[in-house]
């Protein structure tokens, strides 16, 4: 067993490989777990991972602003961005 592609448990930045996916077009893929909002199980390309070319789930961008009011308006869960890299490579 390669422990190279193994990464489980690994973690890239806030972001920690939970469990192999099927590959597309043979790049391997990770659903992965994002520590820094405690949410959200994203599935990212291996090698975007490795390149920690994400390291959050995107929540690292902008503050979380969920809760919070702005004037009269409440801001509630907000879409989650997609983290697939599909014209990765
Ligand atoms: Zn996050």
């Amino acid at each position: 067993m390669s422990k190279r592609s193994d990464l489980t448990g690994q973690f890239f930045g806030s972001l920690e490989a939970v469990r192999r996916v099927d590959p597309i077009n043979g790049v391997s893929r990770w659903d992965v777990w994002c520590h820094k909002c405690n949410s959200g199980l994203k599935t990212v390309n291996q090698r975007d991972l490795q390149s920690q070319r994400y390291t959050t789930c995107g929540c690292g961008k902008k503050k979380d602003i969920k809760g919070q009011k702005f004037g009269r308006l409440i801001v509630f869960v907000r879409p989650t961005t997609r983290l697939t890299a599909g014209q990765a490579g």
